[in-house]
């Protein structure tokens, strides 16, 4: 049987550009002040691993998330001029809302920071990987089983032009278990346009029981974080 299905998405690209109308900066709070301590639920989570409350963090904006990142982790106001605390989101933030066709259901490896491992003295991009292991528990696999329901690998660039988008580095290369998936269609030493947006790769069918493992290498001067989610598709109106 022939199932022709007819995504009709709206609203995406509208998201992106839907503000939340705050006024002053109550998302930012410099070194000494703790997060609200009315919140039970507000917490660190910040891509560098650490969730220490010694240093300025800021709040991702998303009214149902009560995550706070370390500023020096998360914005880099030199990099695109002016960075407005008011737009900021957390990495599964904006995740959540660069892919209208999947939604996250768990994330088994949250977002975690690449780190530089080589600078090249004649000023070529350095080089940068992130290895992690990951697990996936019995439930995870009865789900995994299930048509509409997948294992995603997803790379974003901190402090993009464009937040809501993945974005992989230059020269990526993506190993799960130790078998190299191709995780974007550009070229490797293209850049990611303002209009452009990457894809993450489904890597269901490279998963196994228990522990894995993921890697990622590029050739990028920017910071990016690699992550893992169980998505499943988007509600779709199944052809007529
Ligand atoms: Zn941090
Ligand atoms: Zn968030």
């Amino acid at each position: 049987m022939d199932l022709v299905s007819n995504c009709k998405v709206s609203g995406a690209t509208d998201l992106a550009s839907n503000g939340q109308g705050a006024s002053d900066c109550s998302n930012v709070k410099v070194e000494g002040e703790s997060i609200d301590p009315y919140r039970s639920d507000a917490m660190v989570r910040c891509p560098c691993g650490s969730s220490s409350e010694t240093e300025s963090v800021i709040k991702c904006q998303d009214p149902s998330c009560h995550v706070w990142q370390h500023m020096s982790c998360v914005v880099f106001p030199e990099k695109h001029g002016e960075e407005d605390p008011e737009n900021f989101y957390c990495e599964l933030c904006r995740l959540s809302r660069a892919d209208p066709f999947w939604v996250s259901v768990r994330h088994p490896l949250q977002p975690v920071k690449m780190v530089t491992t080589n600078i090249p003295v004649d000023g070529t991009n350095p080089v940068q990987s992130v290895e992690r292991t990951f697990q996936l528990t019995r439930a995870d696999r009865d789900l995994l089983l299930k048509q509409e329901f997948d294992l995603q690998a997803w790379c974003m660039l901190l402090s993009d032009e464009v937040s809501f988008r993945m974005h992989w580095p230059q020269h990526a290369d993506l190993q799960v278990n130790g078998l190299a998936v191709r995780a974007i269609n550009r070229p490797g030493s293209q850049l990611l346009g303002a209009n452009g947006r990457d894809d993450g790769p489904i890597i269901t069918f490279f998963m196994k029981d228990g522990i894995n493992k993921i890697s990622l290498t590029g050739c990028d001067a920017r910071i990016f974080c690699l992550g893992v989610r169980i998505v499943k598709k988007a509600q779709c109106s199944t052809g007529s």
